[in-house]
C-alpha cells in the first residue's frame, strides 16, 4: 500500500465526482435470494459480431449449470475493447443462441436492451461502477495513476529484455508507483492523463494456490505486475478488472470461461483477495480442435481455415441447430451419447454435467460425426416439420431453391415422403437443409436435364425399351418387380443389373431410396420421359 490521494485529485483522475461507494454498490447489487447451491454463471463475449462455433462450449456448460440448479444464466457483453466492437453484435449472438434454444435468464437480450436488476449488462455503461470501486482504492492506496507513455513503455521492455529481467511494470520499474499528491498534480497541470494501476504487493518469488474446479489446486507465482486497471485514453476498465467489479456485484458464483485465461487467474485470486471478496469457483475448459486437412496436426477451430467455425455458416449451409448442440455437448460432456443411444427422447436438457469432469485436453471436431447426429436427428422428423425446415432454409438462404419449390408443396412432400412411413426403417441420408434438397434434386426436371441421354449401351437400351412397353404406373410393387424380374430373365442379366439400369437412367444415379417410391413419386409422364431420352428416342 502507499498513501492514499485526496478526494478532489481522485475526482479530477476520474473525470469527475464517483457516483458510489462500494457500500452503496453492496446494497445496490445484494447477494441474490436463491436456494442453497443455484448457480449464477455467465457468457461473457466481447462484441465481434461473429458467434464462433468454439463459443458453444462456454454457453452451454454456462447455461445448463444455471439450469440444472435453478441458477441464472447472464449475457454480459464485454465492450471495453473498442477497437474490436462490431454494431449488431448482440442481435446476432442472441438470434443464434434462440435457434439452439439456450435461454438467457438475465443479460442483453437485444443490441439496446438489458433485462435484470444486476445491470447494466454491457461493460462501456458500467463506467460509473468501476469508477466507483477504483476511487476507493486509489483513496487508499491500493491504486495510483501512471503517466507512463506507451512509448516510455517500450523503453522499459526493451531495458528488461536486455538485462533478463522480466517485462512489465512491477517494483523498481513502476516508476510512478510512489508519486506524491503533489507530483501528481504537477503531471496533470502539464496536461498528463494518467492510467490507473494497481499497486501490485503480490511477490513472485513467493506462490499462491488457486483452484480450478476440472484442474484442481494449482500453484502460481504471486502477481507482482502493477497491472492497469482502468485505462487512459477513454477511461474504461481492463478486461481484469471488469471481471473483478461485475463478476463481485452481478453475484457470480460460477466462472466457466476459456484456458488461455487460465493464467490470469492468480491476478484475478489477487484481485478478489485484496477486496475482501469472496472469488467465484472457476473452470477453465479447453478449446475445440480440429485436425488440419493440409497438415494432419491438431489445432484451435479457426475462423479464417475452417468454415464450421462460424455459426452464421452453419446456417447458412442449412444446419439444424438441435444436432449441432447435442454433437458440441457430446465433445465437452462424456456420457451423453450412450445414454441417447439409450432414449432417443433424451435432450441436453435433461443430461446433467458435471464441471468436475469437463475434459483436461481439446475436444476434437469431427465433421462425420457431427453428420451422424444431423442424420439421426432428421429421420426423427415428420414430413411436415422437414418441408417447413427446408422451405425455411430456402426462403432465407437460397432464393434458387426458394423458387423452385414455391407452388409446389406436393410434389416437395412427395419427395421428401419417400421412406419415411416405417419407423423402423427411416431414410438416413439427410444431413442438412441444403443437402437434403440437393440429394433430391433429380426429382426436378430442370436439375435433371439430360444427363444420361443416349449414352447409354445398346443392352441398357433393350432393358429400357421393355420396361417402357410394359410400364404401368398403376402396377403394384410387387407386379413391378416382377416385371423387372422377367425382363432380366429375358435379356439373361441379373435382376439387380435391370433394376440400376432404370435407376440410373431415372435418377442419374447409383445410389438411391426405394426405387418403385422414386417411380411413384415422379409420376407415368416424367418416368416416360426420362426412359425414353434414355432409350435415345
Ligand atoms: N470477454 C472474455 C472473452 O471473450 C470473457 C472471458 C470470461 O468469461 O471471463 O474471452
Amino acid at each position: 500500500m502507499r498513501n492514499g490521494l485526496s478526494k478532489d485529485l481522485i475526482s479530477r483522475i476520474l473525470g469527475g465526482v464517483p457516483k458510489y461507494t462500494i457500500a452503496q454498490l453492496e446494497k445496490k447489487f445484494p447477494p441474490r435470494n436463491l436456494p442453497d447451491g443455484a448457480m449464477i454463471t455467465r457468457f461473457a463475449p466481447s462484441p465481434t459480431g461473429y458467434f464462433h462455433t468454439g463459443n458453444l462450449y462456454p454457453v452451454i456448460v454456462n447455461r445448463k449449470l444455471a439450469q440444472q440448479s435453478g441458477g441464472i444464466f447472464i449475457l454480459r457483453i464485454e465492450d471495453t475493447d473498442t477497437k474490436r466492437e462490431v454494431a449488431g453484435s448482440v442481435d446476432i449472438l442472441v438470434a443464434s443462441m434462440d435457434k439452439f434454444g439456450i435461454k438467457i435468464d438475465e443479460g442483453m437480450v437485444a443490441d439496446n436492451k438489458g433485462v435484470g436488476e444486476y445491470g447494466p449488462y454491457t461493460q462501456s455503461y458500467r463506467k460509473d461502477i468501476y469508477h466507483s470501486v477504483a476511487a476507493e482504492l486509489l483513496a487508499d492506496g491500493r491504486a495510483y495513476p501512471c503517466f507512463l507513455s506507451p512509448e516510455e513503455m517500450e523503453e522499459i521492455r526493451k531495458q528488461q529484455s536486455s538485462d533478463g529481467f522480466s517485462t512489465g511494470i512491477y517494483g523498481g520499474w513502476a516508476r510512478d508507483r510512489d508519486l506524491t499528491e503533489s507530483e501528481i498534480i504537477v503531471r496533470m497541470n502539464a496536461g498528463g492523463v494518467p492510467s490507473i494501476r494497481l499497486y501490485s504487493t503480490g511477490d513472485k518469488a513467493q506462490k499462491i494456490f488457486c483452484k480450478d474446479v476440472a484442474r484442481g489446486s494449482i500453484a502460481f507465482p504471486q502477481n507482482d505486475e502493477d497491472i492497469v486497471i482502468v485505462k487512459s485514453n477513454d477511461g474504461l476498465p481492463t478486461y481484469h478488472f471488469a471481471h473483478l467489479c461485475d463478476d463481485h456485484f452481478m453475484r457470480t458464483t460460477h466462472v466457466v470461461r476459456a484456458e488461455e485465461w487460465l493464467p490470469s487467474l492468480p491476478l484475478h485470486i489477487q484481485l478478489f483477495d485484496m477486496m475482501g471478496w469472496i472469488p467465484p469457483s472457476y473452470t477453465h475448459h479447453t478449446t475445440i480442435d480440429i485436425l488440419d486437412s493440409d497438415t494432419g496436426n491438431r489445432r484451435k477451430l479457426s475462423k479464417r481455415k475452417d468454415r464450421v467455425a462460424a455459426i452464421a455458416n452453419l446456417w447458412a449451409d442449412g444446419w439444424s441447430p438441435e444436432p449441432v448442440l447435442e454433437y458440441v455437448f457430446n465433445l465437452i460432456v462424456s456420457g451423453y451419447e450412450e445414454a441417447k443411444m439409450k432414449n432417443s427422447a433424451l435432450t441436453i436438457w435433461d443430461f446433467q454435467v458435471n464441471i468436475k469432469k469437463l475434459p483436461l485436453s481439446g475436444a476434437l471436431f469431427d465433421m462425420k460425426k457431427l453428420e451422424w447426429w444431423a442424420k439421426e436427428f432428421i429421420a426423427t422428423l415428420s414430413v411436415d416439420e422437414l418441408i417447413r425446415r427446408v422451405t425455411n432454409w430456402a426462403k432465407e438462404y437460397s432464393p434458387e431453391w426458394a423458387n423452385r419449390i414455391d407452388g409446389q408443396g406436393d410434389y416437395l412432400r412427395s419427395i421428401l415422403d419417400i421412406e419415411r412411413d416405417d419407423p423402423k426403417r427411416i431414410r438416413k441420408d439427410f444431413i442438412t437443409w441444403k443437402q437434403t434438397l440437393e440429394e433430391t434434386s433429380y426429382f426436378w426436371d430442370d436439375l435433371f436435364g439430360s444427363a444420361i441421354g443416349n449414352q447409354q449401351s445398346a443392352i441398357n437400351k433393350n432393358i429400357l425399351s421393355e420396361f417402357l412397353n410394359s410400364f404401368d404406373i398403376k402396377d403394384s410393387k410387387d407386379l413391378w418387380w416382377n416385371k423387372i424380374v422377367e425382363i432380366a430373365a429375358r435379356l439373361g442379366i441379373k435382376n439387380g443389373d435391370a433394376a440400376m439400369c432404370l435407376r440410373v437412367t431415372l435418377t442419374g444415379r447409383t445410389n438411391t431410396p426405394d426405387l418403385y417410391s422414386i417411380i411413384q413419386v415422379m409420376g407415368e409422364h416424367r418416368v416416360k420421359e426420362r426412359v425414353k431420352s434414355g432409350i435415345g428416342i
